[in-house]
């Protein structure tokens, strides 16, 4: 099979969106339900609509593309999302919904009828409104309400109050007819491009688990307290950032990761023994035998640290979320259609979250990662060349045409 329209249309829809949000340096900032992530939609409908297609927004503001008429049932949806972080790449989720719509141009190009439909999602990332894959999460019913409800952007503008501007009402937010859910995303990790392979299928998306640490000991004089009387946090804290990479490293081979990502010191200053030290840990896994163990390392560690050492702790789950696991059907036959149009292929985890996660209780969900250079994303020397997201295209377009 040989793809006859996306190169083109890639070429164009990337061109079109390059304005949007791009900063002087490169690079694009696009945050969820700004001016900036509105223009990418209006751009996303513009385009579909002058390719014929029939489009439309959901009451969140999510947008959509489909060749079959309203009403269908039974439909693939392939999404991402078309919203990006501070100081972003133009790949991350835009790289998924373009691959989207030249599925639905190819396979008009092949008169294939296959219902499929095409979702560019709201507010993805987690960088206006800390808060993640709150489109997706609306319209699948996936989002807790308390979350929705304490969430407000960077300027303390209630997520609520910009849902409502785009006509939200709670019940009418769920899509309908959806039997399967595709997203090619950006590997934004540097595996496939170590092992030099084309395409990643994803088997389970991992899930973190985050806490707050905080060590109390006693700030002190630096010069006039000996060192067996003191009760130094920052010692403690040293202690328990390696106890949580150890943790880390002995369940490596079940696909968990142990960060300790921020350290908060008082009084900090040279001349006094540190008395509170605050650690953010971030556990992150594919199972959830393994976090239960990394937890339980972790909080042993602490606790036996603390205790010789004669700090007290306070040691709180700040978020909670579950591992994702996609549907293993849909990974055999994700392999199948990359083997059929000859591309080198891997079963691998995902350690970032998707859009993907709010779909994967709901139907049949898988996803399909290309490389992206050396690994970079989030960041403005993000890169994935079109030829690669094309080899995307190719497997889509093979699994949905049955070909594989
Ligand atoms: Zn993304």
């Amino acid at each position: 099979m040989k793809l006859t329209v996306t190169e083109k249309l890639l070429t164009e829809m990337f061109a079109r969106f390059a304005p949007i949000g791009a900063l002087p340096g490169g690079g694009v900032t696009r945050l969820a339900y700004t001016e900036q992530e509105d223009a990418m939609h209006e751009c996303f409908r513009d385009a579909a609509r002058a390719l014929g297609f029939r489009v439309w927004t959901d009451c969140v503001g999510n947008s959509y593309a489909a060749a079959f008429p309203e009403g269908t049932q039974g439909y693939t949806l392939l999404g991402s999302h078309l919203d990006s972080v501070i100081e972003g790449g133009e790949y991350d989720g835009v790289a998924g919904v373009l691959a989207g719509l030249a599925v639905l141009c190819e396979l008009r190009a092949r008169k294939n009828p296959l219902p499929v439909a095409v979702a560019a999602f709201r507010c993805e990332e987690s960088s206006n409104f800390r808060v993640c894959t709150v489109g997706s999460g609306l319209v699948t019913g996936t989002l807790e309400d308390d979350v929705l409800r304490a969430a407000s952007d960077r300027q303390g503008v209630p997520l609520l109050a910009h849902l409502r501007a785009h006509g939200y009402e709670k019940d009418a937010a769920l899509l309908r007819g959806c039997a399967r859910y595709l997203e090619l995303h950006i590997e934004q990790g540097r595996v496939l491009q170590e092992r030099g392979c084309e395409i990643g299928v994803v088997s389970a998306i991992a899930a973190p688990h985050r806490y707050v640490l905080r060590l109390n000991g006693m700030a002190e004089h630096s010069g006039a307290t000996p060192m067996p009387l003191r009760r130094d946090s920052l010692c403690a804290a040293a202690e328990v950032i390696l106890a949580v990479e150890r943790a880390g490293q002995e369940e490596a081979a079940n696909d968990s990761v142990a960060t300790v990502g921020a350290v908060e010191n008082r009084p900090n200053v040279m001349n006094a023994v540190p008395g509170t030290t605050t650690l953010q840990i971030d556990l992150r896994g594919i199972r959830e035998d393994s976090l239960r163990r990394l937890e339980q390392a972790v909080t042993r560690r602490v606790e036996e640290i603390c205790a010789r050492r004669g700090i007290d702790y306070a040691l709180k789950a700040a978020d909670i979320k579950h591992p994702v696991q996609l549907d293993e059907a849909l990974q055999r036959a994700l392999c199948a259609a990359a083997e059929t149009a000859g591309l080198s292929h891997m079963v691998m985890p995902s350690g970032a979250g998707h859009d993907a996660m709010s779909f994967a209780e709901l139907c049949p969900t898988g996803m399909v990662f290309i490389p992206c250079r050396d690994g970079v994303s989030h960041n403005i020397r993000e890169h994935t060349e079109l030829s690669q997201i094309e080899n995307g295209v190719l497997v889509l377009l093979h699994l949905l045409s049955g070909e594989a």
